[in-house]
């Protein structure tokens, strides 16, 4: 679970990053564009300025020589040839002086009014017709050339961009937009400011444009519908082989909290007889993993890592739930006096939890007569102080009867034995095992015994397989066994079985 989540957060997040570098791209691809659509237009009507320019050449010309009908021929054929001029005005002292029009006339209302700016937006008010024009002035002796401009020709060089983007033909602080309108700048000012501009190098005007918005969906979706599939396809494999990288490259220890979590350990119960009688006298819990794939896990592979880890605390309050959990349903099938053996780790002994977790576990079992007992094995040392043996004394005064398992293996059974109330000692099975038909055989397993019976404790031999060993043991008055022998450990259900062919058995008295 957490490596899907893991995986599917980095896809996220790689979809996400892709999703901006893919709409950055865009936004300044389109960015780009616009800029050098403004440049085009600004290029097209310095054009169009270059033709009222050489018109204004002719009609200085014209100044010089005279308005004469041949003056006035010439300013009405520039005027007619040049495609986008309208009419060329010859002011002198403040008249018209000379026009391309026939009979003198202007189109401007007052235009010895005009400002003698080199360019001039005239607002429609300013002419006859009553539709803008473009000025463009140019200074001579006693007077100037006024050359305008159709607004026609302003529009088309404004509507020529491919893209739905409005830019405006700016000229001192009047603004021609692509509708055909002049506003005054002011009237703009708030707009402006989002605005930028490309200035021409050659006349005194600029093209104004809005910048693209950073981050748009329907140019996101409608340009970058390809890279955003490819972006989503290659999101989808990273979180797929990097679910399979971390499920195959995680710890064992990973591994196992993993299981823990998923309820795959599980108790597996061992009987523990009467030699003599073949009577049930109580179980030992027994860790197993059952693995989904890798079908039952030994405990030999895994009680390690959850020793060295810390996870065998978990794994054994886990185990003592499952237990209960197990256990309530067939109290009435368990004899009085049951005993159910738990292997618990030193690390969990010297743990604050450790006298919570048992009295929890004892509680499970409220209304049935058990004996709840603690394996704690000699192999590993235990951290033995007050606090320690308190704890210890306090459970065993509550009922909880402790083993020492693998006896005889370890170093320290004897100072355990001095310190702690120790009920049972567990035969490790390498001496029960030794035992044969082969004379001295049973040397070392002697040895335990005597030791074991001179301390005056219940002792059950463990791993016990033949008839020779049984017959051994029973000849050494050691009553309680556990091995192959008898039972292997078995699943709950198995243990029900044998609990219901055993029912009208009696428990072991020793
Ligand atoms: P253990 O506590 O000494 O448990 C007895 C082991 O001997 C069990 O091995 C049992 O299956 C095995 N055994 C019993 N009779 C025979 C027999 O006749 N022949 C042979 N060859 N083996 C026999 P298992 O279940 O593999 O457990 C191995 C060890 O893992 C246990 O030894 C115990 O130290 C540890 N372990 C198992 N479950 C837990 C657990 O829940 N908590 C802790 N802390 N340790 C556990
Ligand atoms: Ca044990
Ligand atoms: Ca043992």
């Amino acid at each position: 679970m957490r490596h899907t989540l893991f995986s599917v957060l980095i896809a996220t997040l790689l979809l996400l990053v892709g999703t901006l570098v893919v709409n950055w791209q865009l936004w300044h691809s389109s960015d780009s564009d616009r800029a050098a659509t403004a440049g085009h237009i600004a290029r097209k009507i310095d054009a169009i300025l270059d033709e009222a320019r050489d018109a204004t050449n002719t009609a200085t010309r014209v100044a010089l020589n005279g308005c004469s009908a041949q003056g006035e021929f010439e300013l009405g054929t520039e005027a007619a040839l040049q495609p986008h001029l309208r009419t060329i005005i010859i002011l002198k002292n403040d008249s018209v002086w000379c026009t391309s029009l026939p009979g003198s006339r202007v189109l401007i209302v007052k235009p010895e009014a005009i400002s003698d700016d080199n360019l001039l937006l005239m607002m429609p008010q300013s002419m006859v017709n009553g539709l803008p024009v473009l000025i463009f002035q140019t200074l001579i002796p006693d007077g100037k050339v006024i050359v305008s401009i159709s607004d026609a020709h302003l529009r088309d060089a404004l509507n020529s961009s491919f893209e739905n983007t409005r830019f405006s033909f700016v000229v001192g602080n009047r603004v021609f937009d692509n509708n055909g309108k002049v506003v005054s700048l002011k009237t703009l000012s708030g707009v402006s400011a989002t605005r930028t501009s490309y200035a021409s190098t050659r006349y005194p005007f600029r093209i104004e444009y809005h910048r693209p918005a950073f981050f748009n969906l329907t140019r996101l979706m409608h340009q970058g519908t390809l890279f955003l599939l490819l972006l989503f396809l290659l999101s989808f494999t990273v979180a797929f082989l990097l679910r399979r990288y971390l499920d195959k490259y995680t710890t064992p220890e990973e591994n196992l909290r993993k299981a823990i979590q998923n309820g795959e350990i599980i108790p597996f119960y061992q009987p523990v007889v009467n030699g003599r009688t073949g009577a049930m006298y109580g179980v030992e819990v027994l860790a197993r993993w059952k693995h989904p794939k890798a079908g039952f896990i030994s405990p030999a592979v895994f009680i390690p890592t959850a020793e060295k880890t810390g996870l065998i605390i978990p794994l054994t309050k886990s185990l003592m739930r499952q237990v209960v959990a197990q256990m309530r349903p067939i109290f009435g099938k368990l004899p009085d006096g049951f005993h159910i053996g738990i292997n618990i780790s030193a690390s969990h002994i010297n743990s604050p939890c450790f006298m919570h977790d048992c009295l929890q576990y004892q509680r499970g079992f409220d209304g049935k007569k058990v004996r709840l007992v603690l394996e704690v094995t000699e192999r590993e040392p235990l951290l033995i102080n007050n606090d320690l043996i308190n704890n210890l004394n306090t459970l065993h005064s509550k009922g909880f009867g402790f083993a020492l398992d693998d006896f005889g293996t370890g170093y320290s059974g004897l100072s355990y034995l001095n310190d702690l109330h120790i009920d049972y000692i567990k035969i490790d099975k390498s001496f029960v095992s030794r035992v044969s038909h082969i004379a001295d055989s049973t040397l070392l397993l002697d040895c335990v015994i005597e030791m074991a019976k001179k301390l005056s404790l219940h002792i059950v031999a463990e791993g016990v397989e033949t008839k020779e060993q049984l017959d051994y043991l029973n000849r050494q008055n050691i009553t309680l066994i556990q091995g192959y022998y008898f039972w292997k450990p078995v699943s709950y259900i198995n243990l029900i079985k044998i609990l219901l062919s055993k029912s009208k058995e009696e428990t072991v008295e020793i």
